[in-house]
């Protein structure tokens, strides 16, 4: 199970950042300033498969691990850019 947690990802990345010497694109608090959700909350939404034509739910957000492991230029859920 993939694990969300809004304070520690913002840790997370800002200690990824900063071992980095990455800019710190993601929004302070993680609140995204296009879609109002946060990037480190999953939402889920449902899409059809054109295959099977069955209905699937997809999760989006940034869990602690990707946050403490890569660097965030962009938002989840919109798929906003941070860094442009
Ligand atoms: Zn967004």
């Amino acid at each position: 199970m993939p694990e969300y947690n809004i304070a520690e990802s913002v840790k997370a990345q800002s200690e990824y950042c900063k071992t980095n010497g990455a800019p710190h694109f993601a929004p302070r608090g993680g609140s995204c300033w296009k879609c109002n959700k946060n990037i480190y909350e999953p939402i889920e939404r449902k899409f059809k498969d054109y295959l099977s034509g069955e209905e699937k739910t997809r999760t989006t957000g940034i869990t602690v691990e990707e946050a403490g492991s890569q660097l965030v230029t962009g938002c989840p859920h919109c798929n906003r850019s941070y860094c442009d």
